[in-house]
């Protein structure tokens, strides 16, 4: 008899596991802590340093169920712990990553730390079915297993080759709890587009992205589906397929290359290549043969169609599925989960944590964050140590 079974050994439930008591088994049907090992490029975008208000606002719509969450086990406490661990953290602009370390290393002192807190962890072991009679009954694919309580941390749908699944919304399910509907969130775009061919693996770092009134700025990834990178994954958190977007290629290099363009008897494509990779410009060579004329043998409105083409170009975004997004949107309705415990409100005993939840939070170690929060929130009602005494 375990006092509770912790479903999922990923991000959340394992911060979930470290706190809790030595009566706790976790179960993972794989390796543990997989997509947390090779998050941020396994790097790991542990959290961010936004302010509190913002922060709330980077999980849309549903930021201020989190509120309770930050406030037990919040930034400081995530940094602090991974310095117990005896790793360092850094910062770049707000977000803050492990900066002597990589995710594979931060799995196996987590994994570590809970085996000496003697918690059990049993990897390679689904579970197939949870029961309640007087007790909880986990069936997995190797034995049945009874706790006195249950936290689902199976998380969402995105990347099942990172082991996504939708087990923990059928478990909540057979509770009775509704799913809030689910999609693909921080998504990469899969288009195709004559212009994007044969860039996989080419970066720019210095787009600008409008849609609708806003820019996005930073960093885009040509990849053989279309487009991804920090930019996209954050303007694809509030975009539709459909939707417009107007990609500047140069950002606020555009001012040089214009003043590059007054020197009439300079080739256009070799001017294009200074601030363009060698086969973007080629790409751009099949849209307007004229781009290997002069500068001074090109017409006004031919120039200003190469202009509109590196400045202003017209994407219709197709935003990729599960497979390639990070994150899920929906999940376990927090209608009918407790936000001071993440206990369940329908049955008793049975507790959430992490992206299993309707909470999606957008790029910049929002999501871990998140996890780390909501597992701790609930170790602290499993009759765990609080956090001064761990
Ligand atoms: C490639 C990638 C990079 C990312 N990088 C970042 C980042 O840098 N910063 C950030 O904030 N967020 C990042 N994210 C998002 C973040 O990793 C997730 O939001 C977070 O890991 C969710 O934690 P979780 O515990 O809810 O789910 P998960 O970490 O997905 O863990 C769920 C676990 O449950 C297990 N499981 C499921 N069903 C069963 C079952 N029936 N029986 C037993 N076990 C089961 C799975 O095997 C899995 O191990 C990234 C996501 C991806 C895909």
């Amino acid at each position: 008899m375990y006092n509770a079974i912790i479903i999922g050994g990923g991000t959340s439930g394992l911060a979930c596991a470290c706190f809790c008591n030595k009566d706790t088994l976790v179960l993972d049907k794989q390796r543990i802590g997989k997509k947390l090992s090779v998050a941020g490029n396994s790097r790991v975008n542990l959290t961010n340093l936004a302010d509190l208000d913002d922060f709330i606002k980077a999980y849309i719509p549903n930021g201020n169920f989190l509120r309770d969450a930050f406030g037990v086990f919040f930034r400081e406490e995530l940094i602090d712990f991974v310095s117990k661990l005896g790793l360092k953290t850094q910062i770049e602009n707000t977000k803050v990553f492990l900066s002597n370390s990589n995710g594979e290393e931060f799995v196996k002192r987590i994994k570590n730390y809970i085996i000496g807190r003697k918690a059990q962890i049993h990897e390679y072991e689904r579970v197939t079915k949870i029961e309640q009679n007087k007790h909880f009954f986990v069936h997995t694919t190797k034995s049945i297993y009874e706790a006195k309580n249950i936290v689902i941390a199976t998380g969402g749908l995105s990347y099942p080759k990172l082991g996504a699944c939708a087990d923990g919304y059928n478990f909540a399910k057979s509770f009775g709890h509704n799913i809030a509907p689910t999609q693909p969130f921080e998504t990469p775009f899969c288009i195709k587009d004559d212009l994007f061919k044969n860039l996989d693996g080419i970066s720019l770092d210095n787009v600008e992205i409008k849609y609708k009134n806003k820019i996005f700025s930073g960093n885009l990834l040509f990849t053989h589906f279309g487009l991804s990178g920090p930019t996209i994954l954050d303007l694809s958190c509030y975009t539709k397929n459909g939707d417009k977007i107007y990609i500047n290629f140069l950002g606020n290099d555009k001012e040089h290359l214009l003043k590059d363009l007054n020197d009439e008897n300079k080739n256009l494509k070799s001017i294009i290549k200074k601030y363009l990779p060698k086969r973007f410009a080629e790409n751009m060579s099949e849209k307007i043969p004229f781009i290997k004329k002069k500068i001074l043998e090109v017409s006004k409105k031919d120039l200003n169609l190469l202009l509109n083409l590196i400045f202003n170009y017209k994407v219709t975004v197709e935003l990729c599925g599960f497979e390639r997004a990070f994150v899920t949107k929906g999940g376990v309705s927090l209608r009918e989960v407790d936000p001071k415990s993440c206990a369940s409100k329908l049955v008793k005993g049975l507790y959430f944590c992490g992206e299993v939840l309707d909470i999606a939070g957008t790029i910049g170690g929002f999501n871990i964050q998140a996890a780390f929060s909501t597992g701790y929130l609930v170790s602290q009602k499993l009759g765990s140590l609080p956090l001064k005494n761990i």
